[in-house]
């Protein structure tokens, strides 16, 4: 498991043999005069695995580190936008909790109503969003606890609403309220024109993961139709598997270069990203490490597995209600915390399928159970994350293990919270594994989303301002004081 976190320096190492310090040093350089937004991001899976390549490419040429500054954020649920404050504050990123507040005031009515009937909202919306006048640049943000402005960015990342295209969501398509969302963005997008935007997304139904090309169904369509004439796009199907961890997540990521701003597009994304596929050669089993000894008090949450406990057996349909005096003392049995159809379904589990990894919420019988294939493949993890079990700990996931299922770098003695590559190196109050679950379940993996802003920095090649022009400012006071005094 920690050679999985050595995923970034890898990378670089590759890099280093293939093409040279020279490309390194380029892309240290993209880094520098990188700025980047995102929005629907949610525990900032972007922003942190940004810091894990900058970091491990500083440390390969001994550079001191910095962090990467976020531009704005747009995230919707509240417990993320409680995670990301503090870490917004200290890097001065503006930080907008609601998308639909760009809209134009005038629009305010015609909102409301698309929002009762959405099926509408595509056709009504489009021409204004193609002309920029749906969308105002100015929006409240809870950093700034005032009206601030979005700007344009280098590259701006989204994991757009996935409910109206998502088989286990409502897959309603354009009939889901959540358009109105994701119209927000495009019309934002089309506002701020940023030179690469990285959307990610379940499958397309229909499409194949071999194709790159964007297909013209699902929000492809939507973005082919909106987007398309100002952007090339290119997409791809990434998954945790194909950079070495025992985690099944395969997402759709349609890459849009701007036709204008960008200078040029040096390798495909789908061919830059085979160069950094590994074989997996860990199990799933190795991710529950916080009940060794030395990883007391060491988690993302305080005394965690305790905490854990003592909220399950809190619960009023906890088995240890019943149980009561039979619990020995101070051992703590998570099975006995499980309430009865927890504990019925893992009964069932256990007998179809031994040894696996199972999620606890999911009725096995019913054939929606989540359960893993082989120690090398776990199932994807989902906002409805419940309780996720494995009996060689005889326990259910901790909210750290769960972080470092997406490649979150949370991992005692892996990682150092003074070097604040996310925002769980951020003191914060109320932080619980409650929360935790969810947010995970809905974030990006973090060794797949550096991989895609890798590509970014290293192939996606930008005008470069004549030096001339750059130093205008610096040369301009020197060359007054010639004019003063005669040339
Ligand atoms: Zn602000």
């Amino acid at each position: 498991m920690a050679e999985s976190f050595l995923f970034e320096e890898d990378c670089c190492d590759i890099i280093l043999a293939e093409d040279g310090e020279d490309k390194v040093v380029d892309i240290l350089e993209a880094m520098r005069n990188d700025s980047v937004s995102t929005a629907f991001s949610g525990i900032e899976a972007c922003g942190t695995s940004m810091n894990m390549m900058r970091a491990a490419f500083c440390k390969r040429l001994g550079i001191p580190f910095e962090p990467l500054a976020v531009t704005f954020q747009i995230e919707w649920n509240r417990e993320c936008v409680a995670e990301l404050l503090p870490e917004c504050k200290a890097h001065n990123t503006c930080l907008f909790n609601n998308i639909a507040s760009f809209f134009v005031e005038d629009l305010k009515e015609t909102i409301d109503y698309l929002i009762q009937h959405p099926q509408m909202a595509i056709e009504v919306l489009s021409p204004l969003l193609a002309e920029k006048k749906a969308m105002k640049g100015t929006a409240w943000c809870v950093v700034h606890e005032k009206e601030c402005k979005v700007v344009p960015c280098r590259r701006h990342l989204a994991g757009t609403s996935c409910r109206p295209w998502s088989k286990k969501g409502a897959g309603l398509g354009a009939h889901d309220p959540e358009v109105l969302f994701t119209l927000a963005w495009v019309g934002l997008m089309l506002l701020l024109e940023n030179t690469e935007i990285t959307s990610e997304n379940v499958l397309t139904p229909g499409s194949g993961s071999s194709s790159s090309t964007v297909m013209d169904c699902g929000l492809g369509s939507l973005l082919l139709r909106l987007l398309g004439p100002l952007y090339h796009m290119e997409k791809v199907v990434l998954s945790p598997y194909m950079v070495g961890d025992p985690f099944n997540r395969e997402r759709e990521f349609i890459k849009m270069v701007h036709k204008k701003k960008a200078a040029a597009v040096i390798s495909p994304l789908s061919r830059f990203c085979k160069r950094f596929f590994r074989m997996c050669q860990w199990s799933w089993k190795s991710i529950f490490f916080m009940h060794l000894p030395e990883m007391k008090g060491k988690g993302v949450v305080e005394n965690e597995l305790e905490m854990e406990y003592q909220w399950a057996c809190q619960r009023p349909t906890s088995r240890a209600k019943e149980l009561g005096d039979e619990l020995a003392g101070d051992t703590m049995d998570f099975e006995a915390a499980l309430n009865t159809m927890e504990f019925n379904f893992l009964q069932e589990y256990r007998r179809g399928w031994p040894e696996a990894a199972y999620q606890l919420n999911q009725d096995p019988g019913s054939g929606h159970g989540h359960h893993s294939k082989n120690e090398f493949e776990m199932f994807t993890l989902i906002h409805n994350l419940g309780l996720v079990w494995s009996d060689h700990v005889g326990r259910w996931l901790s909210p750290t293990e769960a972080l470092a299922c997406q490649h979150f770098p949370v991992v005692p003695y892996l990682h150092s919270p003074d070097l604040k590559l996310t925002s769980f190196h951020f003191d914060r109050q109320g932080r619980s594994g409650r929360h935790i679950g969810p947010q995970v379940g809905n974030s990006m993996h973090c060794g797949v989303m550096g991989l895609l802003q890798l590509h970014s920095l290293s192939e996606v090649l930008h005008p470069r301002i004549p030096d001339l022009f750059k130093n205008i400012r610096l040369v301009r006071p020197g060359w007054m004081a010639l004019s003063v005094t005669g040339w």
